[in-house]
C-alpha cells in the first residue's frame, strides 16, 4: 500500500508588474479596453552615457492615457514651447512628411 502526504512545494517569489495606473487620471486602462484598442501612448526619454560595461542613464517616464495624452499633455505641451506635434498615421512613414533638406548634398 502507498500512502502520501501533502508536501509544501517550493514557490520562488519574484517581482512582477501586476497593474499600472496612469500617472495623470489614474486610470487602471488593463480593464474595460475595447477589443482592438491599440492606442499607445509613449513619454519616456534616456539621458545620459551608454557604456560597453553598462548603462548609465537616467530613465524618466510618465504613464498617460491615450485621452489625456489627446486632452492634456499635447495641448499643454504645444502651448507651453510653441510647438505643434506632427500627425500621420502610423502605416505612413514619416519620410513622406519630411521637408527637402535644401542644405544636404
Ligand atoms: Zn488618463
Amino acid at each position: 500500500m502507498k500512502y502520501k502526504q501533502m508536501v509544501p512545494k517550493h514557490v520562488e517569489e519574484y517581482w512582477k508588474i501586476s497593474r499600472a495606473t496612469r500617472d495623470l487620471c489614474h486610470k487602471d486602462l488593463s480593464k474595460d479596453r475595447r477589443r482592438w484598442e491599440m492606442s499607445e501612448v509613449t513619454i519616456a526619454a534616456n539621458i545620459g552615457d551608454f557604456f560597453p560595461e553598462g548603462d548609465m542613464r537616467q530613465h524618466y517616464e510618465l504613464d498617460c492615457c491615450a485621452e489625456c495624452f489627446l486632452k492634456r499633455v499635447k495641448p499643454a505641451l504645444e502651448q507651453a514651447l510653441g510647438v505643434e506635434f506632427r500627425e500621420r498615421r502610423t502605416e505612413e512613414s514619416d519620410l513622406e512628411y519630411a521637408a527637402i533638406d535644401a542644405e544636404a548634398r
